[in-house]
């Protein structure tokens, strides 16, 4: 990797005045926890559509919470990785306002990030599909699964199937976040699922610099983005922060 891109992002973070970053499955996979168009893990053996479609929790809630307890173990198990940390301490320097997940596992927060608005909900935390009544993990019986509210209500895990909304506080603080942005840090994520891919061209369209870390080009890349690091986040990120922490 050149350091030339390397010290122009220590420069535009260090001068910039509002910096967000939105983040995919890529900087989580350096965790262990498996993408959805990955081949390794857990989506070869269970068909997306079929498991994590909100109708088919409904229709058969036995088959997808054993799907769900595989997560469950998955996300139990893995760390933050070094990208995780230069994110979170980034934002202890006060460069980083706002981190944009896609991912589901809590692992910026566990990293030490604060401002973390998660598009996708947290597989750490769990809620009554009927009646809303919010669970922590502790309080959940999983040795009959489906686990049930005391309303009897099917209890879930609190993200984001397909066929349910992305929720809309999260929604409305990342996008007033985009608005006022003057750099974007793209990590981990092809940025090709809407509304999340909206955050950086709609910044961009307001002026701020968009920067990606990521192994290989994406859609952006081309006409969006003014600057690529190109590697895993957790090899690309923690040099980066050096150069700040050097020239502060
Ligand atoms: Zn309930």
């Amino acid at each position: 990797m050149p350091q030339s891109k390397m010290n122009t992002l220590a420069e535009w973070l260090k001068t910039s005045r509002c910096v967000m970053a939105l983040t995919g499955a890529g900087i989580s996979a350096e965790s262990g926890i498996p993408t959805f168009r990955g081949v390794q893990g857990l989506w070869e053996k269970y068909d997306i559509m079929e498991f994590a479609h909100i109708d088919s929790f409904r229709a058969d809630p036995v088959k997808v919470w054993r799907m769900l307890l595989e997560l469950d173990q998955t996300i139990l198990k893995a760390r933050p990785n070094a990208a995780h940390k230069a994110l979170a301490e980034l934002e202890t320097l006060g460069i980083l306002g706002l981190v944009v997940t896609q991912n589901v596992d809590n692992l910026h927060q566990d990293a030490g990030s604060r401002h973390v608005v998660e598009f996708h909900g947290n597989a750490k935390r769990f809620r009554c599909l009927d009646c809303g009544t919010p669970y922590e993990r502790a309080q959940v019986n999983f040795s009959e699964p489906p686990p049930r509210c005391f309303c009897t209500g099917l209890i879930k895990p609190d993200v984001v199937f397909f066929g349910e909304a992305i929720p809309w506080a999260a929604h409305a603080r990342a996008f007033d976040m985009a608005r006022q942005a003057d750099l974007v840090l793209v990590v981990g994520t092809s940025a090709v699922v809407a509304p999340a891919s909206d955050l950086p061209i709609l910044a961009k369209h307001n002026g701020a610099r968009v920067v990606e870390i990521n192994p290989e080009a994406t859609v952006l890349t081309e006409d969006v983005t003014d600057l690529i690091l190109q590697g895993p986040a957790s090899q690309m990120l923690p040099p980066v922060l050096d150069l700040i922490r050097r020239r502060a």
